[in-house]
């Protein structure tokens, strides 16, 4: 535990936002450059692209070990995202009390949704992309997706950005640095409101 969050609350930070919008890398430089803070990995049934470990970005898993899971209430939220099952296992949001990280979850809307409803302490922050027309470019350029699978991507992406007033915090990616620097200053803001600070820790 380092200093500047031994007075504080664990809290999670849920982030979503339409496919393309930037959001993991996003979240790729708040664990690289924000201490004390890690990612909630969750199980997906997508099949793992190249660039993705096991374990790391995702636990990939078959259909019928996710509908396991389901069954035996593993997952704090799950939902179905372009024709895949995503899940939040319960055991990535469990720490003793005595561990300070706060947790990141990227997560889409419809999870976000159960979360912000049985977790009451999750921080919501919503990316958005600079505009339709670039992230048509951005989906458009991804060499991972068949030209139908980005239609599908961006047509739920105009839907997913009609969510945005349910979340707290609403973040444009129009530049990553900016964009980072931003959920930088949401992240530090919420770790010291005083709501947010573990009493048995201000007087040592
Ligand atoms: P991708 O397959 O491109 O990595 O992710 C597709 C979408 O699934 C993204 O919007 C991502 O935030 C969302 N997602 C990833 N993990 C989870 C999860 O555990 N639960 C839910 N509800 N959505 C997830």
């Amino acid at each position: 535990m380092s200093d500047d969050q031994a007075s504080g609350k664990k809290l999670l930070f849920v982030v979503s936002g339409p496919s393309g919008v930037g959001k993991s890398t996003l979240c790729r430089h708040i664990l690289e450059t924000v201490r004390d803070i890690r990612l909630s990995v969750s199980y997906t049934t997508r099949a793992s692209r190249p660039t993705e470990t096991d374990g790391k970005e995702y636990r990939f898993i078959s259909l019928e070990e996710f509908e396991k899971k389901k069954s035996e209430h593993a997952f704090a939220e799950w939902a179905e995202v372009h024709g895949h099952l995503y899940g939040t296992p319960w055991s990535e949001l469990e720490q003793d009390a005595h561990n300070y990280t706060d947790i990141l979850l990227d997560i889409d809307v419809q999870g976000a949704h159960q979360v912000m409803g049985t977790l009451k302490r999750a921080v919501s922050i919503f990316v958005m992309p600079p505009s339709l027309e670039v992230l048509w470019q951005r989906l458009s350029g991804r060499g991972t997706d068949s030209l139908d699978q980005q239609q599908r991507r961006f047509q739920k992406a105009q839907e997913e950005m009609k969510h945005y007033p349910e979340y707290q915090y609403t973040i444009r990616n129009v530049a990553l640095e900016q964009a980072v620097w931003e959920l930088k200053a949401v992240i530090m803001a919420e770790r010291v409101r005083t709501a947010h600070i573990d009493p048995a820790h201000i007087f040592r």
